[in-house]
C-alpha cells in the first residue's frame, strides 16, 4: 500500500509502527455552527481510507477531536445570550448526525478539547522546562527557533515568512521573541470560558489541543495524522514543533492531507458565504450521494461542488443499488443447490475486479478508480446472473459487490424507510402495551423504532415521533 506523504511530497510504502495496527488522528472540526461541505470531505476521505486499512487487516484505533472551545464559539455564544458549552454540545450533537447520515464511522475515540486541559497544562510545562516555551504576561509562547525542524512539513521558506510577518505584528503581539512563535496558552478576556493554570487564568491555544489528545489517545508516535490541506500550516507544522520538542520522537510517519472542496471554483468556506451545510443538503439528497459524490474524485485533487455532479452520482449510485436489488430479487426464486461449474468460473472471473479495486486503492487510495471498477462489476453481474442461476452464486455475487461497497462506505442496499401508517401502528402497540404494564414489549417496540431511525418523545399530548 502506497500513501503520498506531504512531509516528503512523494508516495511511500505505508509501514506501520506496529505490525498489523494502525494509529491514525484526524483533526476535526470547531463546532459552532452545522458543519459544511467543506468539512465532510476530510470526514468521509479518511473515514474511507480507515475502512480500507480494516479490510487489508490493520486494527485502526482512529482518533478524531472536536475543537470545542475556540473564539468563534465564544462569539456565537454572546450572539445566543447562551454559555459556549451549550453551543459546543449542540453542535457536536448535529455534527454526529451527520457523519451517521453520511456513514461515517464514529471514532474510537472523539476526544473535546475541554476535557483535555490538565494534559495541555502538563505539556506547556514541559516545554517551559525543556526551554522550547516562554511566558510572557500570562501569555505563553513556543520558540519556534528552537525546534530545529520548523517548516519541514510545510516547505515554507521561513525567512520570507519572518520577514513579512513582522510587518504584520498586531500590537500585544509585540512580546514575542519571533514573529512566528505562536500561543500556546492565553489569558481569558472578560465574559470568555477559562481554566486555572500557573500561567495565567485563561485557556489553550488550538494547536497544542491536537499534540496533547494524539499522545494521550494514540501515543508519542502515530502512523498518520491528516486533515484537510489548510491546515499543513500553520497547524500541522506547529503540532510537529510541540510534539517533537516535547516527546523528542518523530511524531507521525505519514502526513496525509485532502484537497478542498470548492463552489463555482472558489474554496468554499464559511468566512466567504459560499457554503452548503451538510443538513441542507440532506433535504435534497441521500447524504450517501454527498459520499459518492466526494469518493468520485481522488481525495488530493480539488473537487468543484455542482448540482450535475450531485446528479449524475446520484444516478450512478443507483445503477449500484438496482444491481444489488436485482440480485437479491433472483435470490428469491432461485434453486437452493450449490454452484455449477460454470458459475464457479463466473464467481472466479469477479475476482479481476477486486483486485482492480484493491490496485486503485493501494495507489494513495485512488477512490475513483476504485469506484470504476465496481461499475466493472456491475456491468458484469448484471450480464452473468439471470433466473437460471442458484442461490448460493448469487449470493456470492451480491456478498462481493456488498464488501467493494462497504469499503467504501456506500451501502449497496436500499435502506429500509417504515411509512408514517406503520410508525402509527407501532406506535399505538406501545400505548397498548404500557397500558397492560408490559413494558418489556413496550422498550421493544421503542428500540425497534429507534433502529429504523424513528425517535419517540413522551409529552402532555401525548407521544410524538420524528426521524432522526
Ligand atoms: P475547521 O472546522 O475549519 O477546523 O475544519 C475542519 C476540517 O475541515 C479541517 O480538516 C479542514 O481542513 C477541513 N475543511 C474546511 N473547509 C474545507 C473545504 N472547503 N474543503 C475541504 N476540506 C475543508
Ligand atoms: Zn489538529
Amino acid at each position: 500500500m502506497r500513501v503520498y506523504n506531504t512531509i516528503s511530497k512523494r508516495k511511500e510504502e505505508f509501514i506501520p509502527l506496529e505490525e498489523g495496527k494502525v494509529k491514525m488522528y484526524v483533526c476535526g472540526p470547531t463546532v459552532y455552527n452545522f458543519i459544511h461541505i467543506g468539512n465532510a470531505r476530510p470526514m468521509i476521505v479518511f473515514d474511507t481510507v480507515r475502512r480500507y486499512m480494516e479490510y487489508r487487516g490493520y486494527e485502526v484505533n482512529y482518533v478524531s477531536n472536536f475543537t470545542d472551545v475556540d473564539d468563534k464559539i465564544i462569539k456565537k455564544a454572546i450572539e445566543e445570550g447562551v454559555s459556549a458549552q451549550e453551543i459546543s454540545k449542540r453542535y457536536i450533537e448535529e455534527c454526529k448526525k451527520d457523519m451517521e447520515m453520511m456513514n461515517v464511522k464514529p471514532a474510537t475515540t472523539h476526544p473535546l478539547a475541554t476535557e483535555e486541559i490538565g494534559g495541555m497544562l502538563e505539556m506547556i510545562g514541559q516545554l517551559i522546562d525543556k526551554g522550547y516555551a516562554y511566558e510572557v504576561n500570562g501569555t505563553v509562547y513556543f520558540r519556534t527557533r528552537k525546534f530545529e525542524g520548523y517548516g519541514k512539513l510545510s516547505h515554507k521558506n521561513l525567512d520570507d515568512l519572518r520577514s513579512g510577518n513582522r510587518s504584520l505584528l498586531v500590537s500585544g503581539e509585540d512580546e514575542k521573541e519571533d514573529p512566528l512563535d505562536f500561543v500556546l496558552w492565553k489569558p481569558k478576556k472578560e465574559g470568555e470560558p477559562a481554566w486555572a493554570s500557573p500561567w495565567s487564568e485563561g485557556r489553550p491555544g488550538w494547536h497544542i489541543e491536537c499534540s496533547v489528545m494524539s499522545r494521550k489517545y494514540l501515543g508519542e508516535q502515530i502512523d498518520i495524522h491528516a486533515g484537510g490541506e489548510d491546515l499543513v500550516f500553520p497547524h500541522h507544522e506547529n503540532e510537529i514543533a510541540q510534539s517533537e520538542a516535547c516527546n523528542g520522537k518523530e511524531f507521525a510517519k505519514y502526513w496525509l492531507h485532502n484537497a478542498f472542496l470548492n463552489i463555482d471554483n472558489r474554496k468554499m468556506s464559511k468566512s466567504l458565504g459560499n457554503f452548503f451545510t451538510v443538513r441542507e443538503i440532506s433535504e435534497k439528497y441521500d447524504l450517501q450521494v454527498l459520499r459518492f459524490f466526494m469518493l468520485s474524485a481522488h481525495y488530493r485533487s480539488p473537487l468543484n461542488f455542482s448540482v450535475e455532479l450531485m446528479e449524475a452520482s446520484k444516478n450512478s449510485l443507483e445503477r449500484i443499488v438496482t444491481a444489488a436489488e436485482n440480485l437479491k430479487h433472483l435470490m428469491g426464486t432461485a434453486a437452493d443447490k450449490g454452484m455449477t461449474e460454470s458459475e464457479f468460473a463466473h464467481y472466479e472471473a469477479t475476482e479481476e475486479f477486486v483486485k482492480k479495486f484493491e490496485e486503485a486503492m493501494d495507489d494513495d487510495f485512488n477512490t475513483a478508480d476504485a469506484i470504476a471498477a465496481v461499475f466493472e462489476l456491475v456491468k458484469y453481474l448484471n450480464t452473468h446472473t439471470g433466473a437460471e442461476n442458484t442461490r448460493e452464486y448469487l449470493e456470492k455475487c451480491l456478498e462481493r459487490l456488498k464488501t467493494l461497497c462497504d469499503i467504501l462506505g456506500l451501502a449497496a442496499e436500499k435502506k429500509e424507510e417504515l411509512l408514517e401508517g406503520d410508525i402509527e401502528v407501532l406506535i399505538e402497540e406501545r400505548q397498548q402495551a404500557r397500558k397492560a404494564k408490559n413494558f418489556a414489549r413496550a422498550d421493544e417496540i421503542r428500540e425497534l423504532l429507534l433502529e429504523k431511525g424513528i425517535i419517540l418523545e413522551d409529552t402532555r399530548e401525548g407521544v410524538k415521533w420524528k426521524r432522526a
